[in-house]
């Protein structure tokens, strides 16, 4: 995979030994596993918000076929007009608030506005009066999370706002769950029961869209999508489990690895790192690596993660700095100065997943992702 190993012009190696390298193959697979979840007539939405959850949009947006995906979701409006500017022309969902002028700017490049209450509704009704061109949007409802979405005493506004805006199209209706990811939690059925009625009293009202959605990554694997229903999934595309006891032919995409910078034996009693909150109980050869906070690798990653070394886990000694960590090599033999260090993803027969470094970090996957900084190029192949 060398002849793809670049980097806004530059090749992987011109930018340092540290990279994520993303398997497009393997977000294919991950794509084509939920196809094979998905009830009948019910479609995907690809969640490639933040970038991806930090893999690259852009990248995995032209692997999305538009006979697996219906829509894109971005939750800001750059991410949605990157994707445009990249050429991308599927339909794409913008979930996040706009103000006029990005309304404006989502409606000029076909991009469908998801609305969260009744002021942005209102928003856009302004905006569509006053374009005089059709608007899209997708209407979220509050079934339970308490966040984003129309709760059932604004319905009324809703209805009228609606009623006077006839260039407002309402395409779909859609939900969020709170706790989907946990079979045991009774909310998600609670949810979907609130969202049938919110839909029953907006029919009433003579609002009926087509298309309804509400189910993320984990309501997904648990079998909770109806027929006919889109499904706004995130997490599994990148491979990521959102259940805990999930067994699924998901596959992790992203491989962040590292090489040794510098390599030193050091005595028992010695300190490493910041705050010397390591010191050697024995003869001890220790690594250091070019990654650090700054790249994204958590600081409470600090005496606490391993990583893979010669297909051996070797830990994580001293505080991660900002552009530098040290691991204890001591037990792997033969390392040498170069040799390839994984962060995140396998090497031989072993895996450092992304859950690993979440439960160590006090996190979720889909934060230990994002968190991957720009200064790591990401490497497509
Ligand atoms: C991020 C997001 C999703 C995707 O969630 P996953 O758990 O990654 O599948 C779906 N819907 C909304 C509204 C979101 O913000």
């Amino acid at each position: 995979m060398s002849t793809a190993l670049e980097h806004d012009g530059r090749s992987a190696h011109a930018a340092g030994p540290t990279w994520a390298e993303v398997d497009l193959a393997a977000f294919r697979r991950n794509v084509a596993e939920v196809r094979r979840r998905l009830p009948a007539r019910s479609r995907l939405v690809a969640v490639l918000k933040a970038d991806g959850y930090g893999h690259g949009a852009v990248e995995l947006a032209r692997c999305c076929d538009p006979g697996d995906v219906a829509m894109i979701a971005t939750a800001r409006l750059v991410e949605a007009l990157a994707l445009r500017e990249a050429g991308i022309v599927l339909p794409i969902l913008n979930l996040g608030v706009l103000n006029d002028d990005q309304i404006v700017e989502a409606v000029q490049h076909e991009i469908t506005i998801g609305i969260v209450g009744p002021d942005d509704l209102e928003r856009a009704a302004r905006v569509a009066r006053a374009s005089e061109r059709e608007l899209v949007v997708h209407l979220k409802l509050d079934s339970g999370m308490g966040r984003m979405g129309v709760i059932e005493p604004e319905l009324p506004r809703v209805v009228d706002i609606l009623r006077g805006a006839p260039a407002l199209r309402v395409d779909a209706l859609y939900t969020h769950f709170a706790n989907a990811s946990d079979p045991a939690d009774p909310f998600t059925a609670v949810q979907i029961a609130s969202f049938d009625r919110l839909v029953v009293a907006l029919r009433d009202a003579g609002i009926s869209p087509a298309i309804h959605h509400l189910a993320n990554s984990a309501a997904l694997m648990r079998g909770l999508v109806r027929p006919g229903d889109y499904v706004r999934a995130g997490i599994v595309l990148y491979g990521s489990e959102p259940l805990e006891a999930g067994a699924s032919r998901l596959e992790p995409i992203l491989r962040w690895r590292t090489e040794i910078v510098r390599l030193k034996d050091l005595p028992a009693g010695r300190p490493v790192g910041y705050g010397g909150t390591f010191r050697t109980a024995r003869p001890s050869r220790i690594a250091t690596l070019p990654v650090g906070y700054a790249d994204g690798y958590d600081r409470r990653l600090s005496n606490r993660a391993e990583v893979l070394v010669r297909g051996r886990r070797a830990p994580v000694v001293g505080r991660v700095s900002m552009d530098l960590t040290t691991i204890d090599v001591t037990d792997v033999p033969g390392v040498t100065t170069g040799d390839e260090v994984v962060l995140i993803g396998r090497q031989e027969g072993d895996e450092i997943s992304a859950e690993e470094l979440a439960a160590r970090s006090e996190t979720i996957s889909y934060e230990v992702f994002c968190r991957i900084s720009a200064r790591v190029p990401r490497v497509y192949k």
